[in-house]
Formats: C-alpha cells, sequence, structure tokens
C-alpha cells in the first residue's frame, strides 16, 4: 500500500512528546514491511536542517518549498516550508503561537497537493493529532484513518478562524464544539476509521470522564474507534548500543548500567551512591503528568533512601515548587528544565526506577524505554500505563489517583529495591518485554486494508 502519514512533529528531526517518536517509528516499520510511506511534516524554524543532511527537492508550493531527509527504501520523510512554521517554537513559545488554527488548518489543506507534486498518489491518508485532523474535509475520496494521540488537546479556536477550512460555505455542525471551531472532533466525525494508542485508553475516552467532553461523538464511531497499542523504536532504544551512555549493557549483562547510573548522579551532582534507590522522570511538566500527586508527597519521599532525578520542561508554577524542593534537599533531588534527548538517554539508563504518576495517558513510551533500559516503572494504572506495566512482575503500579496511592506504590517499590534478588529478577523480565512496532504495524496494516475497496472479482475465464 501507499500511506501518505501527516504529523505535526516527527523525530528526530522535531519533538515535543510520544507523538514525535511514533511519527517516525511506525511510518519505519511500515516500510519494512513493504509499504510505500511518505511522511509529511512541517519544516519548523527549530529542524537542523544540516545536521539531517535535508535538502529542498526542487518542488514548490505556493507556501514554500518541499525538503527531504536522505531517501530509505520505501520511506520519505518530506518536510513543508512556509512563513509561519519558520519560528524556533513548534506549537508555541512559552503559550501558544495565536495562528495556530492557520499554521496547521493551512498544513493540513496542502497535503494532497504535497503529494501530488511528489508524485506520491496514496491509498490511505493517516492522520494525527488535531493538528492534521481537518486533513479529512481535503482527502480527495482516499480512506482516512485519524490517530488520537492525546485527547486533551483537541485544537478549539474561535469561530472567526473557520473560513481557513471552510472559505465562505457553512460550517458543518460535526466542526464545532460549543460555538468554537474544533479541528479534532471534526476528524474523529468524519475520518473513515479513529485510532488511539492503546486498548485501555480506547475504552476510557468512550466510558469515562477522560472523553473530555467528546465521548459521545466517539461512542457514536462504534467499531470505527479501535485503540493499537504503540510500539518503540528498538534501534533507537538499544541500550546495548545506545551512544549516549557511559556504559552499554543488556540484558544478560547488566553491569554497565551500574557505570551508568554512577555517572547520572556525577552528572546531576546527586552524592554517588550504589544504594541510593535512583528514581527518574523525563516528562512534560504539566497536570496530565501527575505532578500534583508527587508535590504533595514529594517533601516525606525526600526524608528517605531516595535520590530523584526530573528532565523536563512546562508548567512554570510546578517547575518553581519542584525548585522549591530542591533548594531544600539537593543531595536528594536533581532537577533540569530542558528538552534534552541524550540526557533523557541517560536517566534511562542510569536509574533504578522511572516514575509516571499521570492523572492520565493515551499510551506513554517513556515507561516502554524505562523496561528497555532496565528501570522499572512506577505507574498510575490508567491509559496505556494499565496495557504495559505489570503490577509486582515488571513494576508497580496504582490505581487511585491520590497521593497515599502513590507514596504506597513507591514505597513498595524502595522496599522491593532492598531484596536484590527480587529486584533484579524484576528487572531482568522488564528488559524482556517486547514493544517493538512488528505487532502493531502489522494491525494497522490490517485496520488499513479494512478500508481499501476489495479488489475486483476476478472475471470468469472464457468458456471457449
Ligand atoms: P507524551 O507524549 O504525553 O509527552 P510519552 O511518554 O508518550 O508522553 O512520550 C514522551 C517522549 O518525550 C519520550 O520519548 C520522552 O523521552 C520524551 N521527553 C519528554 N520530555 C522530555 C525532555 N524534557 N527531554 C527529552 N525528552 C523528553
Amino acid at each position: 500500500m501507499r500511506i501518505l502519514f501527516a504529523s505535526s512533529e516527527v523525530a528526530p528531526f522535531s519533538k515535543t512528546g510520544g507523538l514525535g517518536d511514533v511519527a517516525f517509528a511506525l511510518p519505519a516499520a511500515l516500510a519494512e514491511r513493504g509499504h510505500e510511506m511518505v511522511v509529511l511534516s512541517p519544516l519548523y524554524g527549530c529542524v537542523e536542517r544540516e545536521r539531517h543532511r535535508l535538502e529542498p527537492m526542487g518542488i514548490s508550493l505556493p507556501e514554500g518549498r518541499i525538503w527531504a531527509a536522505p531517501r530509505e527504501a520505501g520511506l520519505l520523510f518530506a518536510f513543508l516550508e512556509a512563513p509561519a512554521f519558520d519560528r524556533p517554537g513548534i506549537y508555541g513559545e512559552g503559550g501558544d503561537y495565536p495562528d495556530n488554527a492557520a499554521r496547521f488548518g493551512t498544513f493540513s489543506k496542502s497535503l494532497f497537493p504535497a503529494a501530488r507534486a511528489l508524485n506520491f498518489f496514496p491509498d490511505i491518508l493517516h492522520l494525527n493529532d488535531w493538528q492534521t485532523a481537518p486533513a479529512t474535509l481535503f482527502s480527495e475520496g482516499v480512506p482516512t484513518v485519524l490517530t488520537i494521540h492525546n485527547l486533551g488537546y483537541q485544537g478549539l479556536f474561535p469561530m472567526a478562524e473557520a473560513p481557513i477550512l471552510f472559505g465562505r460555505e457553512e460550517i458543518p455542525e460535526a466542526w464545532t464544539h460549543y460555538d468554537q471551531l474544533a479541528f479534532l472532533k471534526g476528524g474523529i466525525a468524519t475520518a473513515d476509521l479513529v485510532t488511539t494508542v492503546s486498548p485501555t485508553y480506547a475504552e476510557e475516552i468512550r466510558q469515562t470522564e477522560l472523553g473530555f467532553g467528546l465521548g459521545d461523538v466517539l461512542r457514536a464511531r462504534g467499531e470505527r474507534l479501535v485503540g493499537i497499542l504503540n510500539g518503540i523504536d528498538t534501534r533507537v532504544w538499544d541500550p546495548a548500543t545506545d551512544p549516549h551512555l557511559a556504559e552499554n549493557f543488556t540484558r544478560a549483562e547488566r553491569r554497565g548500567k551500574r557505570a551508568c547510573k554512577r555517572a547520572l548522579q556525577e552528572e546531576m551532582a546527586l552524592p554517588v551512591d550504589e544504594e541510593a534507590f535512583l528514581v527518574g522522570m523525563v516528562t512534560r511538566i504539566a497536570g496530565q503528568k501527575g505532578f500534583d500527586l508527587l508535590l504533595a508527597v514529594l517533601g516525606e519521599l525526600l526524608e528517605r533512601e531516595i535520590q530523584l532525578v526530573v528532565l523536563g520542561s512546562g508548567d512554570p508554577a510546578m517547575e518553581a515548587a519542584l525548585r522549591a524542593f530542591r533548594d531544600r534537599h539537593p543531595e536528594r533531588l536533581a532537577l533540569r528544565f530542558a528538552f534534552d534527548e541524550a540526557l533523557a538517554h541517560r536517566i534511562y539508563a542510569g536509574c533504578d526506577a522511572f516514575l509516571m504518576p499521570s492523572s492520565y495517558e493515551p499510551c506513554g513510551l517513556a515507561q516502554l524505554y524505562a523496561l528497555r533500559y532496565g528501570a522499572l516503572p512506577i505507574v498510575r494504572s490508567t491509559g496505556g500505563l494499565r496495557d504495559t506495566v505489570r503490577d509486582g512482575e515488571t513494576g508497580f503500579s496504582f490505581e487511585a489517583y491520590r497521593p497515599e496511592a502513590l507514596r504506597e506504590a513507591i514505597f513498595r517499590a524502595l522496599a522491593c529495591f532492598g531484596d536484590r534478588e527480587g529486584w533484579e529478577a524484576m528487572v531482568d523480565r522488564g528488559m524482556g518485554e517486547d514493544f517493538s512496532w512488528s505487532r502493531s504495524a502489522a494491525a494497522y496494516e490490517q485496520a488499513y486494508a479494512a478500508l481499501l475497496p476489495s479488489p475486483a472479482v476476478a472475471p470468469a475465464p472464457p468458456s471457449w
């Protein structure tokens, strides 16, 4: 099949979170299965063109040129240039850019003209999140798949922005939500198939408040809404070969992990202590990620033999609250407010445990990287965290979104860490889990195939 895959971020070119990783790894896995993939994304000012060897393709749209990364078999990463994308941020700097409706509305409209210019005629158009959801309006009869990576971000804008999508025509109700223009909602109502990134999240958004006001629209899609678990790119995320680590290690030979722990403690200016229980977080600092729970129990945690390393950026008030704890316990809490891909790898590799007390989590990739790097996840049992972490076997999970429940899970992990044999047996099991893309890519493939017109029945052979 020929698949046009559109995403507002694609790692390593641009990334704010899990969507970027998926938009690289899923198309790569599908290309490996023999499909022809073109991935289209905006060319932001922050994309490092030289480092990634991007070149203009000699093709222009009205907004600007089309650039591309070196082509691989069956896989092209192409980038649309436009003045509105030529800024340091992806979605904003500090807050959202005020013209995001125009930026991504226009991008959604440009997908087919760009594909045509590339001489690529897709069988399937695969869209991701609100930023490309409006492309269902411009799909030229090609079946569309929309993947929801996070229903918490819906692309709601003032109605005055509607002409970007509808010109002077009337706005169909599907594209409005309480008098706002609703990018994601419109896509959910009109895509041929809606997927989300874990089976549990697919149920939660239908059945609970995690539908964020779109429960009816989601339920109305019936069997046309399915959950397919995300995978991870096991070549990029492999402790045996990862170039960012102090020492490499494998499931069978984990001595290198001890060196990674020491190196991380040094890098983050924590006391180098093999016995300390080193817990990591690599995350957007946002309400969704459970910082209110963490802040409620942090004082108590830092009284114990726990070291916590947090790499993240986001909400300034939460960052300030974390800083206040760090100033009281600099030997226990280390903070880095930045987006730092290399340090992220070193945290997964160096930590004993990895914390994700999310209020909700569509899939979560961080816990999957942690498992592969031998850091046992401590997670709230929600969405993809529920689908990927086995309590007491590959990690520790808690149900209620309450500080006591988080505290109990962390102390349970700490007690378990004291029993080295039991702990190492869990690490071994965790590192043995397979979350590579192979299974999920096959599931997408089947989902695409079901949308294609069935091949014409072969005509009966002539009877003479
Ligand atoms: P979400 O998509 O909700 O942010 P995921 O767990 O699915 O959460 O994906 C997060 C991805 O972003 C992971 O690859 C994680 O390593 C990365 N990440 C998050 N924050 C940072 C940061 N500050 N620096 C580097 N990588 C980060």
